[in-house]
């Protein structure tokens, strides 16, 4: 995807503050923290959101989305204890417009340190 911004840094066209990645993922350091540690972990491939991993039909590309995102989530513990969170993490996934979806290629927050808000 051409026009998209994260793909961009996939490309290495737009720098990142990269701290892994491997054939499947790529996670980095959000350019606007929102806690002492904020990543973001986003696929390799172009997916728009969350909502384009649906389970409605078998077909050869779900298969390979069900692996995906269990590769991700299975990931982030690994990622988290990495970045010294060994107490606990949040994960958020922002899906659409009203979800506060802002960056149209799919991303998982990794979200920890001290003075995490309750909400
Ligand atoms: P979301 O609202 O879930 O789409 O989150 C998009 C996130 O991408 C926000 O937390 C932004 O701060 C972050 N972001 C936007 N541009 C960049 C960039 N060039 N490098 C790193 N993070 C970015
Ligand atoms: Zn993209």
């Amino acid at each position: 995807m051409s026009d998209c911004l994260f793909c961009k840094i996939i490309a290495g066209d737009i720098p990142a503050d990269i701290v892994y990645q491997d054939d499947k993922i790529l996670v980095f350091k959000d350019i606007a923290p929102k806690a002492e540690i904020h990543l973001l972990m986003i696929p390799k491939v172009h997916i728009e959101s969350l909502a384009e991993m649906g389970l409605s039909q078998n077909s050869s590309q779900e298969n390979a989305h069900n692996e995906l995102i269990a590769y991700m989530m299975l990931k982030l513990p690994e990622l988290a204890e990495a970045q010294g969170l060994s107490s606990g993490f949040r994960t958020i996934i922002n899906t659409g417009k009203e979800g506060g979806q802002v960056v149209f290629h799919l991303h998982i927050h990794l979200l920890g340190g001290s003075n995490l808000p309750g909400f």
